[in-house]
């Protein structure tokens, strides 16, 4: 008796570790999710489930079909047991998730810690590590303590003022790593008023849900990154509704400030087929970037109107020249701009970001942790081949990219170019042991240095 306990325990455990199939479509749970159970051990997935649904439905013929006499036993209807094991397919093992601390009081590293860690990946933009990190530690000792509320310590909100390239989202992305919180990265151009083709304001929050594995108090403690923001600016001499500019500011007035909003789970609008949940806004930090182009003439404009008033006239194209004139962006001059007052009243933290230079790219190229360079030098030494760079080499790859325009994104575009022949030729001869890369090669003047395996273990 005790043996056959056994025995069926066993069976239903080995029937455990295969993967069940669908009765009709025949793919396996693993492919189309929870298969539905039926009885006689029949598993239908929800795709085949909603078309028969449809079919139903759909049919003229079938809309007077009774089915109140129908007896399914009836049929002989084999389920679990009609596919032979040989034909059946082991489940994968569930990678196990590996529990990160929950950010508390304790663990929220001070700013200075923050900045310093920050170092590690971000190359120059001083200013805004700091400021950033301010901001950050602020705004989580405020949700942490949750006791602000008596006094009402404002939002840290951010507005965040760069070049395109200059590692806006870059920063967002390593500062919600370091403190392990999700974070949302969407583009203001995609959205429009509610009710217009385009994404709703809400979409922006349902993109931080998903980011927090569908977990509401997670997301409420999320970052949320809106670039482009400078493309919502108020159009200037339009008839038509501005449904992508102004009203999207007006739209995520009430979302930055902190409020209950409902938000479509999974999706980009409401509709009526999409559930909904509803998140708090307050504790949710909102970092908005944007290049804001020519935001420097109204600067200058209003500099120059300054300077030529009274004692201090000065000549006219004082600042033409000035590379640090963005740095002297105010209030006035993002509502020049375009932007609501309202809305910039909700970003109480403005800051800008610099240019990089061909040093700076250098940098990028040589110093952070996880340096592009790098990570070819790893996956070249596990062929044990030795990958250098010589100093002319970063000085052409940051000459390229600062031809391009467009900050550090040109570095990786570049890199990948000329590495995809060093990648595929090298680990064809076992005889390579080291390739320099120098910059006649980056140039397209010369050939990378080939040093053989041979000669590297005379030299040693
Ligand atoms: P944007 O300012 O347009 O948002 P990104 O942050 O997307 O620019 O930068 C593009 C890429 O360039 C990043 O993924 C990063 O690898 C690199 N990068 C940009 N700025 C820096 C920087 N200051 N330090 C290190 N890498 C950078």
């Amino acid at each position: 008796m005790s043996k056959d306990i056994i025995e069926t325990n066993e069976t239903t455990e080995d029937e455990n570790e295969y993967e069940k199939y669908c009765y009709l479509c025949r793919r396996p749970e693993s492919m189309v999710g929870k298969l539905i159970h039926l009885p006689n051990d029949i598993y239908i997935c929800p795709d085949c489930m909603q078309n028969t649904f449809d079919t139903f439905s759909n049919s003229s013929n079938m809309q007077f079909m009774d089915l109140s006499g129908f007896d399914m036993s009836q049929f002989n209807l084999k389920g679990a047991q009609d596919i032979p094991k040989s034909q059946k397919v082991k489940k994968k093992k569930k990678e196990e998730k590996k529990q990160e601390p929950e950010l508390d009081l304790k663990t929220i590293p001070a700013p200075h810690i923050m900045k310093a860690q920050l170092d590690e990946y971000v190359i120059g933009q001083d200013y805004a590590k700091k400021v950033i990190s301010v901001a950050v530690y602020n705004h989580y000792k405020r949700v942490l303590t949750n006791t602000m509320d008596d006094i009402e310590i404002e939002k840290s909100n951010m507005l965040m003022i760069g070049p395109t390239g200059s590692g806006k989202t870059y920063l967002v992305k390593t500062i919600a790593r370091l403190l392990n919180v999700p974070l949302a990265i969407t583009d203001a151009t995609t959205l429009t008023e509610a009710g217009y083709i385009g994404d709703d304001v809400e979409s922006v929050l349902s993109k931080l849900l998903a980011a927090a594995d569908n977990d509401v108090e997670k997301a409420e403690r999320g970052i949320v990154f809106i670039d482009e923001i400078d493309k919502i600016a108020k159009k200037r001499n339009t008839n038509s509704r501005d449904v992508s500019g102004e009203s999207v500011q007006q739209g995520l007035l009430k979302i930055l400030e902190g409020s209950e909003v409902e938000v479509p789970v999974g999706a980009g609008s409401k509709n009526a087929m999409v559930p909904l949940t509803t998140i708090n806004t307050k504790n949710i930090l909102f970092i908005c970037g944007g290049a804001f182009p020519d935001i420097e003439d109204i600067i200058k404009a209003r500099l120059n109107k300054q300077a030529s008033i009274g004692f201090k006239a000065d000549l006219k194209d004082k600042y033409d020249k000035d590379e640090n004139l963005l740095k002297q962006v105010t209030i006035e001059d993002l509502r020049e701009f375009g932007m609501i007052p309202e809305f910039l009243g909700r970003l109480p933290v403005i800051y800008t970001l610099d240019a990089l230079d061909k040093d700076k790219m250098v940098q990028i190229l040589k110093e952070p942790k996880n340096a592009i360079l790098k990570q070819y030098q790893k996956l070249l030494s596990l062929d044990e081949v030795d990958l250098r760079f010589d100093d002319s080499a970063y000085e052409a790859i940051a000459e390229k990219a600062m031809e391009k325009k467009t900050g550090a994104r040109a570095l990786r575009a570049i890199i990948e170019e000329f590495m995809l022949d060093i990648m595929y030729q090298i680990p064809r001869d076992d005889s390579i042991g080291r390739v320099t890369i120098t910059g006649d090669y980056i140039r397209g003047t010369g050939a990378p240095l080939i040093d053989m395996r041979g000669v590297l273990a005379l030299e040693e």
